[in-house]
């Protein structure tokens, strides 16, 4: 957000003038100050305890930052919040480009603050950082939620790799819960392996989708139907509305003929229309009959325990790719085998062996 230019305070003084308009001045200049001195640990800490969404932005910005420093800070303030964490719901949500999604969490948020809810949407969108354009795009298309005081709308972060965009909205969850929001959203698109990512971050996942031309089923990914809490059939509206319960029907009966899940939970299938808001009050009740289920089982902390167990592996394995592939040494001699081994000169697995103990001989720094 842009500040308005107003006069530089010190000029004001210097002409002696003090009218309460002034105040203000030295007010915001004192805020813009505080705004360039980084908060310490600690203030981020009280700050997104007491649920105040400047610290909380400013402590994702940290958890988002590639430089070594804001990650210590990071960490630091991510321990602080831990305590704090965990208190909420989490749920994933993906569909193609153009599914709707966007509106279809405009709709879904605003129904659940208006519940009493405080709800954050953050967002895995691996084309961000692979070609610096975003498929889910500006979050302002969520017009009436990033007004809304009981929601917090973060975009997805940019990196390297899919999976270090994926930490990165994992850590923010934590954050996230500590600020007191009690709702998860997170976005994601139905291209490539975010899905997979997001699954394990998530409680319940709901798969959006839009009835075609009859044939439903087809191009749709298998295993994204096997991840699915929830198949939703959007822009059930208008002249829309028998084919989305064709699909429906659909669904259910391909739904039926994959094997049951881990939770014992039956997937359902349901129609909405994000626009006219029919079916969302539905769909909420089916996450509500899923997290009243799976925390009788004891599924729902089971799960949990499984997805730290997860990061942190995954995070182990990011990290040694990340110092491997960083070495000068690995660095130069990579090209040169990649080459040998293209020309024939040496096998794939003996070129990597060679790597391997360069990497490992030398001591990662
Ligand atoms: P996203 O790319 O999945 O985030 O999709 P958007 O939320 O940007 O929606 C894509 C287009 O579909 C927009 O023009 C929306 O207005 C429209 N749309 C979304 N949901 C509905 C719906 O329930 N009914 C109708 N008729 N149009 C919708």
């Amino acid at each position: 957000m842009s500040s308005p230019k107003k006069p530089s305070s010190s000029l004001q003084e210097k002409a002696g003038i003090s009218p309460p308009e002034i105040i203000n001045v030295s007010a915001i200049t004192q805020i813009q100050k505080n705004r360039r001195q980084q908060p310490s640990s600690e203030e981020l800490i009280a700050g997104i305890l007491d649920g105040n969404r400047t610290a909380l932005s400013r402590a994702i910005t940290l958890v988002e930052s590639t430089n070594p420093e804001h990650t210590e800070k990071a960490n630091e303030v991510i321990k602080g919040c831990l305590p704090n964490a965990n208190k909420s719901i989490r749920i994933g949500i993906t569909g193609v480009p153009g599914v709707g999604k966007s509106t279809f969490i405009e709709a879904f948020g605003s129904f659940l603050t208006q519940l009493g809810k405080k709800v954050a949407v953050l967002a895995v969108d691996p084309s961000s950082s692979l070609s610096h354009g975003s498929i889910l795009g500006d979050k302002t298309r969520m017009e009436e939620l990033v007004k809304d005081e009981n929601a917090f709308i973060r975009p997805s972060a940019s990196g390297d790799t899919l999976g270090g965009v994926a930490r990165k909205t994992r850590e923010s969850i934590i954050l996230c819960e500590a600020a007191g929001y009690d709702t998860i959203i997170i976005e994601t698109v139905g291209v490539g392996q975010s899905e997979t990512a997001v699954h394990s971050m998530v409680d319940f996942f709901l798969l959006l989708k839009i009835s075609g031309a009859g044939d439903e089923l087809q191009g749709i990914k298998r295993g994204i139907m096997e991840m699915a809490d929830a198949i939703v059939i959007n822009k059930a509206d208008g002249d829309n509305i028998k084919k989305a319960n064709q699909a429906k029907l659909e669904f259910n009966r391909a739904l039926h003929l994959f094997p049951p899940k881990k939770s014992n939970w039956q997937p359902k299938v349901t129609t909405c229309s994000a626009i006219t808001k029919e079916g969302v009050s539905e769909i909420w009740d089916t996450i509500s009959s899923y997290f009243e289920m799976t925390n009788e089982t004891g599924f729902f902390s089971e799960k949990r325990k499984e997805q730290n167990h997860f990061w942190m592996m995954e995070t182990i394995n990011e990290q040694l790719k990340l110092n491997f592939y960083n070495q000068p040494e690995i660095i130069s001699q990579l090209e040169q085998n990649k080459k040998a081994v293209q020309n024939d000169e040496i096998s794939p697995f003996a070129a990597a062996q060679l790597l391997l103990k360069l990497y490992f001989n030398k001591g990662s720094k």
